[in-house]
Formats: C-alpha cells, sequence, structure tokens
C-alpha cells in the first residue's frame, strides 16, 4: 500500500527564480513549493504525497478553493470515495511543486513520529481514484485473485538510493498508457478475466473487458501459450480507446497493449525478451518500447525522461515512463520486483491529474 501521508526529513531547500515569498523543499525524491522560510533541511515535516485525498476538517479548507473534489457513488448510491481536497501535481513559478508538506504540530498527540511513520489513517487520508471508466459494469465472480500479483508501478521519487545500488545495470523502457488495467490468465484449465481489483465474468459482454478478451480471443491464446510454453500463463496489459480515461490517444477503437507476461505456476514475470517473443507469436500487441537505458540518472533526471509526446498519438504527451532490468530481479526498496515509474510532470499539468 502506498503511504500517502508520512514523517520525512527535508533534504534541502532551494530558492525559485524570480520567486520571493516562495522557495522549494526537497522530502524524498520530491520537490515541493512552501512559503519561504517554513522548513529547513534537517526539519522533520509531514508529507502527504500527490493522489492524497484529505478529508474536509479546518486545517485542510485553505484547500478548497483549488482541490475540492465531491465524493463519488456507485449507481445504488453508495459513497465510494468521500468529498475531500485532492493533491495533485502544480506549477507555481515555473516550478513544478508535488505534494504538500504540515508541521509535525498537526498531528494528534501520541501519534508515531519515526522517519518514515505512516500516518495516511491518522490523517484519515485515502488515496484519489478517477471514476471508473463506462462499460466496467457486468458480473462479478469475485475479488482479484490471490495467485495473481495485482499490477503496480513503484514511483521514482521513493528510490533515490536504488538507483544508486542499480547504477549501470541495463534497463528497458516502456511508455507508461493511461486507460485501464486488465488481467487474462489460465489456471489449472481455467480461464479468468480480471479489472484493477476484480475477478469478472469473461462470457459478459456488457463489460469492455469481456468484450476485449472474446474479441481478442485470449482464452485461445493463453491456451496456445501454455502447449507452446508447459505452464499457465497469465498476461496482464492496459486497455485503452473510447470511453476509457477520456480516450487520451483519440483512438477509434479500444485496444490492449500487454506489459506483463506471467507465469502462474511460479508466480513470476517472464524477462524482458521471452516475454516479447511471446507477444509476437500470439500475435499481441505490447506497450510501446523505448528501447534501453544504462542506468546512471538521479530522480531528476528520469522525471525529465519521461517528458515526451506519446508513441500512440504525437500530438499528446505520454503518461511517463516505466524502467525495468531485462532480467527480473527482486528489490527491497520496492519491496517486491525492481521496475519503477517516472510519470511526466507535464501529463500531470495538463490533465489536472
Ligand atoms: P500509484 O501506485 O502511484 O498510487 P496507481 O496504482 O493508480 O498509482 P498507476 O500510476 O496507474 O498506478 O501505475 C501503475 C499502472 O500502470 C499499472 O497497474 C498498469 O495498469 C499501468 N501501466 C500502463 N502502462 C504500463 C507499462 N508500460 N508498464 C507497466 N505498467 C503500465
Ligand atoms: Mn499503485
Amino acid at each position: 500500500m502506498r503511504k500517502l501521508a508520512s514523517i520525512q526529513t527535508v533534504n534541502a531547500v532551494e530558492p525559485i527564480p524570480g520567486a520571493d515569498a516562495i522557495e522549494k523543499v526537497r522530502v524524498l525524491g520530491w520537490w515541493v513549493v512552501a512559503k519561504k522560510g517554513d522548513y529547513r533541511p534537517g526539519d522533520r515535516l509531514v508529507y502527504c504525497e500527490i493522489d492524497s485525498l484529505l478529508p474536509e476538517r479546518p486545517e485542510f479548507e485553505f484547500l478548497r478553493a483549488n482541490c475540492y473534489r465531491p465524493a463519488q457513488t456507485d449507481p445504488a448510491g453508495a459513497v465510494t470515495q468521500p468529498a475531500g481536497f485532492r493533491v495533485k501535481t502544480v506549477r507555481l513559478r515555473k516550478q513544478v511543486s508535488q505534494g504538500i508538506c504540515f508541521p509535525l504540530s498537526m498531528l494528534p498527540p501520541g501519534t508515531p513520529d519515526g522517519d518514515g511513520a505512516d500516518v495516511t489513517d491518522v490523517l484519515r487520508v485515502v488515496k484519489w481514484e478517477p471514476p471508473p471508466p463506462v462499460g466496467m459494469g457486468g458480473r462479478v465472480k469475485g475479488p482479484f485473485p490471490g495467485f495473481l500479483p495485482k499490477t503496480d508501478e513503484t514511483r521514482v521519487q521513493l528510490l533515490e538510493a536504488a538507483l544508486t545500488r542499480h547504477r549501470g545495470k541495463t534497463f528497458a523502457v516502456t511508455e507508461k498508457l493511461d486507460g485501464t488495467s486488465f488481467t487474462a490468465f489460465l489456471r489449472q484449465g481455467t480461464f479468468g478475466i480480471c479489472s484493477r481489483n476484480l475477478w469478472l465474468d469473461e462470457t459478459d459482454e456488457s463489460n469492455v473487458l469481456g468484450r476485449v478478451a472474446l474479441g481478442l480471443k485470449l482464452e485461445e491464446k493463453l491456451r496456445a501459450a501454455r502447449d507452446r510454453l508447459g505452464f499457465d500463463v497469465a498476461i496482464q496489459a492496459e486497455v485503452i480507446g473510447p470511453g476509457i480515461q477520456g480516450n487520451k490517444y483519440a483512438l477509434p477503437q479500444v485496444s490492449l497493449r500487454v506489459f506483463n507476461v506471467l507465469n502462474v505456476e511460479t508466480y513470476r514475470l517472464l524477462d524482458h525478451g521471452p516475454a516479447l517473443e511471446l507477444l509476437v507469436e500470439l500475435g499481441l500487441e505490447g506497450v510501446p518500447q523505448l528501447g534501453t537505458i544504462a542506468l546512471g540518472h538521479t530522480v531528476d533526471e528520469l522525471v525529465a525522461f519521461s517528458e515526451g509526446v506519446s508513441r500512440l498519438n504525437p500530438a499528446v504527451q505520454r503518461e511517463g515512463v516505466v524502467f525495468r532490468p531485462l532480467v527480473e530481479e527482486q528489490d527491497d526498496d520496492t519491496g517486491s520486483r525492481l521496475s519503477f515509474k517516472a510519470i511526466n510532470p507535464k501529463f500531470l499539468l495538463k490533465y489536472d491529474e
């Protein structure tokens, strides 16, 4: 789970050219704009990451004008996300600011305040989620199956130490697409499909993911993959197109772009090369491949690298890039696989994310 609100130490404070009243504060690998003099290097503070939804409480009311988001409800009227103030990427005096800082004094007495302590629940902060795509209803079979990993990528801003440790290693870079997460699997003869968090009925064509699975004959393809490789396979992909996240790439139809190929029996991803080979054989498209880099970058350099237009539509900014070693490995800092994302700040600003 993402620590949306945590106790952190200020790494650095720097002026913003042309600004008298504000300056930029470095927390983890993020730059946050704050009032001049509020924080000094070494100060400890409460840091809330972008995508935090802060509750409607007096101490957060100053955010109402710019950040208020009403509650989200499901078709039956039940609240699926409370109203609150959404922390997002902003730009002040040309300086990108990501997150928000508060003094430790805002915590209720007795709150654990060790370095990195998670205060998300104490502050009643939740993760802001965009409204679900249209056509995501339909029959649900259950929660996301425990025998598959959920799709997720760690933000590079949290991995400053890992960047040093993996210096010199070659990473494959792919474009991060902004759609909706999809998984299709074969397990002990059973075929199934899932959204980000649910196991869906694979025969239900009222759901956009059900239609994609049938249209691409994914069951047949996964059975062919099993015959070829000798183990059960799952694919994880981003589904993009009309009706999904505003169809940013202006695609004429819904399409599927694979970013993970899994061995279901070992719960592990195939390495980059073999995964791409399998996709070619199955006739499935992968996410755009942007080549490789030898890691030797700072967080800021990788964030700058993430800027650029989409391979799918050069008229739009890409959401970002994902970095993975050519051969899968575990990593202490991500807590799971070595793999991370850098999100393009221009995309975040443009789409108000
Ligand atoms: P966060 O974890 O930062 O709160 P989040 O969980 O909503 O955010 P995203 O920012 O969407 O996740 O990043 C992870 C998701 O990106 C994956 O779950 C996957 O669906 C999607 N994705 C799109 N393109 C790629 C890609 N090229 N490689 C890996 N994942 C990708
Ligand atoms: Mn995530």
